[in-house]
């Protein structure tokens, strides 16, 4: 693992901790720590061949959300299910100024798909935005921070500037499925017309519906991205 000088100074200033209990990992381990483990919600197969998600049906290749909803990236590849005790790490890791978790959730990911990734190889990994706005709030964007880290684990460049978030004012309330889509995909813009990149993958911490990442996806196809995966530390459902 090639890190660069600004990682190596930032990880002694602030030493990777568990997401669970937030003790302080042995030198060089960035895993949830070998007492918190057997909490973690992690996924078991059989997992649905597009988004990723636990299926109970062995026969089946698909979730019934992405049966009945067919999703324009690739494959996803979420390592975790959102629940308790996962559920309130990524809150804080969010919210409470916890991106020292990266790490460890980019491990996490790793030891779950790591090889799904290498074998995918995307030229990039795209961090899903926050609005500026939310961004100023909070000081840092999780889904950027998490991409950052996964990066430097796998060497694969990290492009945070293709999308952007941009103000809505539509409320999602009022509308139906097919409409909310639809809105949700006004929120991203891309101030690229053409990139330059083939295949992608997008890093979010929460796969929930997936309306957020088959938003992203379809701009960056418009963009001339060919293949769309994604990757995030938890998917809900079941
Ligand atoms: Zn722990
Ligand atoms: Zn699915």
């Amino acid at each position: 693992m090639a890190f660069k000088i600004a990682e190596k100074i930032k990880r002694l200033l602030f030493p990777p901790v568990c997401p669970l209990c937030e003790e302080i990992l042995p030198y060089g381990k960035t895993r949830i720590c070998a007492s918190c483990r057997p909490k973690a919600t992690y996924l078991t197969e059989p997992l649905c061949l597009r988004c990723g998600k636990e299926i109970a049906d062995e026969e089946k290749e698909y979730c019934t959300d992405c049966e009945k909803k067919p999703k324009s990236f690739v494959r996803g590849f979420p390592a975790m299910s959102y629940r308790e005790p996962i559920r309130r790490s990524i809150l804080k890791f969010k919210y409470q100024n916890k991106s020292s978790y990266a790490d460890c959730f980019a491990t996490e990911i790793i030891r779950a798909h790591g090889r799904d990734i290498k074998d995918v190889a995307p030229e990039v990994l795209i961090p899903v935005p926050v609005h500026k706005r939310k961004l100023e709030k909070r000081g840092y964007n999780q889904a950027e921070v998490l991409a950052n880290s996964l990066g430097a684990y796998l060497d694969i460049p990290v492009d945070a500037g293709i999308i952007r978030r941009v103000v809505n004012t539509t409320p999602q309330k009022s509308l139906n499925d097919e409409e909310r889509q639809k809105n949700l995909e006004k929120a991203f813009i891309s101030d690229k017309k053409q990139v330059q990149y083939k295949k992608v993958m997008l890093v979010d911490d929460i796969y929930t519906t997936g309306a957020t990442i088959e938003a992203c996806t379809k701009i960056l196809k418009n963009a001339g991205v060919k293949e769309v995966y994604y990757t995030s530390i938890c998917i809900g459902g079941k």
